[in-house]
């Protein structure tokens, strides 16, 4: 059976690694880059606490043993499903099993000035563009005399407290306290303001009350100010509007208010369902397709009883979801019949700062808060990441961070030739 996985993400690279040196299978991983990502560390990369190389992992050396993964990197341009091919810009590939794993990217809602001047954190290279325009910022600073100007350029404004939003927040109060004023000694950091916007009443919204409001007295705790009720208007490079007709001056946005799955040009539009995410029956198979073609993760739309409206786009969704496809491709094999996918929910966390997490586990019910939640956070995050090399770099990054309220990742590689943001360089 060829199995094409598209996308190398959370859940792509878990099904290849399952279905790797399995008698029968003949995989094929495509990713548009050649590493794997560690999206929940993007906010670190952004705030220059980890190097981006800590959390990428290169796709090759995963599969380097194996005897049925092939890697391509290529970017998706059409699936022909009546042909059974996949279209990159690279070639077209043929397959018997397709698994869409292509994730979500950022939905900036039509807002046309949200999408050309504010700052997403969907991939290592937005993030690290958001790094570089951070430190920019402050260099030029120094060289302001207009009191706004100066105002404008120490101001950052972060749109949506989920966890994206709430973490970066977090990270950014702290270098602000303990980095920036030793880099920065000409400058006053008193007059820094950390803004984070929310549409709804709350700070991480979709975990439990005790979260939530732990979570807005953390953020308080740090110096950030937190605007529930607050929906962005517009923005143009250098002002941000509410709806309630006040502004912000900054000019750093960044955007953590929305996503979109990234669906494929080829699937039937009567599949695609709220949020941009294919329509999958309860073994993740895209329906219409001969039972060949199957979505998973971020991308996946999937109403079970438990959620009605669909999974929430978090890695183990995806991780489960793979686990699901690859033991059913398995039993196909075996001539057995197809197990339905049940999502397991073992907890949901988000880290405020040094000391400082929120932690949800539903069975046994507990809601944990402070240093125990933080080093339950940090635990977990360090078993995900791939790698051992990583991993070791990781935590001793962090274990120099913490002794020494500092990082050391301060280093612009990057010319700034035009004003605006550029997704591409
Ligand atoms: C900043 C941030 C923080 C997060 N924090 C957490 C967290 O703490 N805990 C948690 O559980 N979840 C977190 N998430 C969500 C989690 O990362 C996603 O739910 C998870 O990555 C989904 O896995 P996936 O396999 O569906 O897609 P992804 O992991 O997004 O993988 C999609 C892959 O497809 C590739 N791709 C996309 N389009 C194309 C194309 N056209 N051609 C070729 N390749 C393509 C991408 O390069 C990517 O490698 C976070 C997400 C972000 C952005």
């Amino acid at each position: 059976m060829k199995v094409v996985i598209a996308g190398a993400g959370f859940g792509g690279m878990r099904l290849a690694r399952k279905l790797n040196n399995k008698p029968g299978f003949d995989v094929l991983l495509l990713d548009k880059y050649n590493y794997h990502q560690f999206q929940p560390l993007f906010y670190q990369v952004a705030t220059a606490g980890l190097d981006a190389s800590n959390i990428s992992f290169p796709l090759r050396k995963v599969f380097q043993k194996s005897r049925n993964v092939r890697i391509r990197m290529a970017e998706i341009r059409e699936i022909k499903p009546d042909q059974k091919v996949l279209v990159t810009d690279q070639e077209s590939i043929s397959y018997d099993v397709l698994v869409l794993a292509t994730g979500a990217d950022t939905n900036f809602f039509g807002n046309a000035g949200v999408e050309r001047y504010a700052f997403p954190m969907k991939s290592t290279t937005e993030a690290l563009q958001l790094r570089y325009r951070i430190l920019r910022n402050f260099e030029q600073a120094l060289t302001v005399k207009d009191a706004d100007e100066l105002q404008n350029l120490m101001n950052i404004v972060v749109v949506g407290a989920g966890p994206t939003g709430v973490e970066l927040s977090g990270a950014l109060a702290e270098m602000k306290h303990y980095v920036l004023p030793k880099d920065y000694p000409e400058l006053d950091f008193s007059k820094m303001q950390i803004f984070l916007l929310e549409g709804t009443g709350k700070t991480l919204g979709a975990m439990s009350e005790q979260s939530a409001a732990r979570s807005r007295k953390y953020l308080d705790k740090l110096g950030v100010t937190v605007r529930t009720n607050s929906l962005l208007k517009d923005y143009d490079g250098k002002t941000v509007s509410l709806q309630d007709g006040t502004t912000i001056p900054s000019s750093t946005v960044i955007w953590a208010a929305g996503i979109k799955g990234n669906v494929p040009v080829g699937i039937d539009i009567s599949l695609i369902a709220r949020g941009n995410r294919i329509r999958v029956d309860e073994y993740c198979r895209v329906s219409g397709y001969n039972n060949n073609m199957y979505a998973l993760g971020d991308l996946a739309y999937l109403e079970e009883p438990a959620y009605p409206n669909g999974h929430p786009q978090v890695a183990p969704v995806a991780i489960q979801m793979a686990d699901l496809i690859a033991e059913n491709l398995k039993r196909e094999v075996r001539g057995k019949t197809p197990l339905v996918f049940r999502y397991r929910n073992k907890g949901s966390m988000a880290t405020v700062g040094r000391n400082l997490a929120v932690v949800d586990v539903p069975k046994p019910k507990l809601h944990l808060g402070g240093f125990l939640a933080w080093l339950t956070w940090m635990t977990l995050h360090l078993m995900l990441i791939l790698g051992v090399k990583n991993r070791f770099f990781v935590f001793c990054n962090w274990l120099y961070n913490y002794f020494t309220y500092d990082q050391n990742l301060r280093l612009i590689f990057r010319e700034f030739d035009k004003p605006d943001k550029t997704h591409s360089s």
